[in-house]
């Protein structure tokens, strides 16, 4: 069995823990750099991504999960977690930090504040069983991709919408909360990534 860590500063954790045990992965809450030594990947909550930052910072967590995420670790960002992975950051802080390891540009709060939440049903690609329940709140979005990067899904199902969903190897990121949908499938397939990556 594979161990997940759920990068637990803040936000969304325990949703994820849940939807992780379902999934057939163990779930551990990573708080400390050592604790990264015992995952075979790792998900970025929602929360604040400004907030997460600072706290990676004061964690002295940054600067030993960077090392890790070069390295291969299978990553999935969601929401606030995903602005974590972006190389570039669109209405950010200046001062937040992210991971760069999706080449993609991530705009903070990018459906505006009139739509503070929103959800959908999305197609997502390499997901089978139909439409996933997305849960949008304060999302960010992909506005442009660099090579290689997959995109998995756009909102509204349409090709001229923003892109919601993206996977490079090891790396993905999605704009909404898959773990409040109450459908455990993105978390299934996050684990067969990182089965995969531990052959
Ligand atoms: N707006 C938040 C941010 O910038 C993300 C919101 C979320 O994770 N639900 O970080």
């Amino acid at each position: 069995m594979v161990t997940i860590g759920v990068l637990a500063l803040q936000g969304d954790v325990d949703e994820h823990m849940r939807a992780l045990d379902r999934s057939g992965a163990r779930a551990l809450r990573v708080r400390r750099a050592g604790e990264l030594e015992q995952i075979d990947g790792l998900i970025i909550p929602g929360g604040e991504s400004t907030t997460i930052s600072k706290l990676l910072t004061s964690f002295g967590l940054f600067e030993p999960l960077a090392q890790r995420i070069r390295s291969g670790l299978p990553t999935w960002g969601t929401c606030a977690g995903m602005i974590m992975l972006a190389s570039t950051i669109l209405d950010g802080r200046e001062d937040q930090l992210s991971f760069g390891a999706l080449d993609m540009a991530v705009r903070r709060n990018a459906f505006g504040r009139q739509l503070d939440s929103y959800e959908e049903e999305l197609h997502i690609g390499g997901l089978e069983g139909g439409v996933f329940h997305a849960v949008f709140i304060r999302a960010p979005w992909v506005e442009s991709v660099g090579g290689g990067v997959e995109v998995l899904a756009r909102a509204d199902n349409s090709e001229d919408a923003p892109i919601v969903a993206v996977r490079k190897g090891p790396f993905m990121a999605c704009s909404f909360h898959p773990e409040l949908g109450g459908d455990d499938r993105m978390h299934a397939l996050f684990t067969s990534i990182v089965e995969e990556s531990t052959k």
